[in-house]
């Protein structure tokens, strides 16, 4: 098993380059926000939980996504490997996950984190929310808490992996095949070791 957190703020390009990222290497995709998002949409107890912390831009509970996660690993046991996308956000939830993959008799290859500046990302998801029909992409008030909560509580992650040599920084800015190209230069390097 080959296991990969794409890691950074919101709106560095996580979902776009994980879309190509599980094409190439078959991995599957564990997106916390989509899961989130589609219990949203099926009313489910979860969902009605989660989306009053969604809507004003702060993380969800971190029982919740870990839970969450962890039913998702058991519900795949034939992946290749996982690509995590928008997971771990807290260093409890980093915790959970190497936890849940020792059981798994795996681990995380490799972090790759994305860095992309506060005005880039602001301007990609105002320009995201016009089409994106996310209700946390519409204003800037919103997106602004989430690059806080980003500061506040997900930056520490990639100081956990980097504890463990994992962490390799991409610059997220640039045109979309040239991030993925650097990205799989990283992965291939890992893979090859
Ligand atoms: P995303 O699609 O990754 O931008 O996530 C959208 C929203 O879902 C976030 O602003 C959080 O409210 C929530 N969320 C997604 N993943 C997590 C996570 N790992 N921990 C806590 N909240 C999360």
């Amino acid at each position: 098993m080959f296991n990969i957190i794409l890691f950074g703020p919101p709106g560095s390009g996580k979902g776009t380059q994980s879309e190509r990222l599980i094409a190439k290497y078959g991995l599957k995709h564990l997106s916390t926000g989509d899961l989130l998002r589609s219990e949203i949409d099926g009313q489910t107890p979860l969902g009605l939980a989660a989306k009053s912390f969604m809507e004003r831009g702060q993380l969800v509970p971190d029982e919740v996504v870990i839970e969450m996660i962890s039913s998702a690993l058991d519900n795949n046991p034939q992946a290749n490997g996982f690509l995590f996308d928008g997971f771990p956000r807290t260093t409890a939830q980093a915790e959970a996950l190497d936890k849940l993959l020792i059981q798994k008799n795996t681990e995380i290859a490799i972090v790759l984190a994305l860095q992309v500046s506060v005005e880039e990302l602001t301007k990609r998801l105002l320009n995201r929310g016009l089409t994106s029909g996310r209700m946390d992409d519409i204003n800037e008030e919103i997106i602004s808490a989430r690059i806080k909560e980003y500061e506040r509580k997900t930056a520490a992650v990639a100081e956990y992996y980097s504890k463990y040599q994992k962490v390799v920084y991409i610059k997220g800015e640039g045109s979309i095949d040239q991030i993925f190209d650097a990205l799989c230069k990283e992965i291939d390097k890992r893979i090859a070791a």
